[in-house]
């Protein structure tokens, strides 16, 4: 799990939205909120370089709002730490590819060259470990587009022409042109696709029915829905190496 740090907590702009002229120049003031949790947000300005610590008050109400959102990160995170597997195995399929092709391709080679039917089954673990690695990872990305993808689309825009929402807490996500984006207050990863391709107004209702159905204390969510690309992994991967290696050990013995 990476550490959110308070640092990298950005500040919640205490009620984002609503504007904040510079009184010297006129130009929109930024608020930081780089120091620790506890310590009150500033409002810079870029052009004058007039700078004021936020009245307690307000202060108080944006730290307020940056720890809720570090709960609701923390939260999440401990939800869907076992992705990192997931994210882990996607990363090293290329290398795998590679290390079992090349390991079989040349055990393969040197037994049809040389007749050799005990190199040639042996090519076959080669080989055998190759699909396997190929029909793990298949395995795997289906079961994130199946299962996870759905769980991680944005939240369409309240009304048209606002920003899409985060799925996790409901900040407007960035006008980003790809296909997912980062929440800049929680981190979390979004896919934007639906908001665009689907009804809107239908999108609304569903999210508003599933708010009730969690208040009225329906659905416990499963929390085993985030090991499953990992487990598909295993599943895909031995089948898939068991099966490509029967059937080479079979064509072996015929063929050399
Ligand atoms: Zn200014
Ligand atoms: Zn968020």
């Amino acid at each position: 799990m990476t550490e959110l740090g308070y640092a990298q907590a950005p500040a919640v702009a205490a009620r984002e939205g609503v504007p904040r002229p510079c009184l010297g120049c006129g130009a929109p003031m930024a608020v930081t909120a780089d120091a620790q949790l506890h310590a009150d947000a500033t409002l810079t300005c870029g052009f004058c370089g007039r700078s004021e610590t936020m009245p307690a008050q307000a202060a108080a109400q944006d730290r307020y709002l940056r720890l809720r959102l570090m709960q609701v990160r923390r939260a999440r995170e401990g939800m869907e730490a076992p992705l990192k597997t997931y994210e882990m195995m996607r990363a090293s399929g290329v290398f795998a590819l590679i290390v079992f092709g090349a390991q079989g391709g040349w055990m393969l080679w040197g037994a049809f060259t040389t007749a050799d039917k005990g190199s040639a089954v042996f090519g076959m673990l080669g080989a055998a470990g190759m699909m396997g690695v190929i029909l793990a990872n298949f395995g795997m990305m289906r079961a994130f587009r199946k299962l996870i993808k759905p769980l991680q689309q944005a939240r369409p825009p309240a009304a048209p022409g606002l920003a899409a929402r985060c799925r996790s807490c409901g900040g407007d996500l960035p006008p980003v042109r790809s296909t997912h984006a980062t929440c800049a207050f929680c981190g979390a990863n979004n896919f934007l696709d639906n908001a665009a391709a689907h009804d809107v107004n239908a999108l609304l209702t569903a999210e508003q029915q599933d708010y009730k159905v969690r208040a009225s204390g329906g659905k416990p969510g499963d929390n085993t829905i985030y090991q499953r690309p990992a487990h598909a992994f295993y599943v895909w991967g031995a089948a898939g190496a068991a099966v490509t290696f029967v059937v080479g050990v079979v064509l072996v013995l015929v063929l050399v």
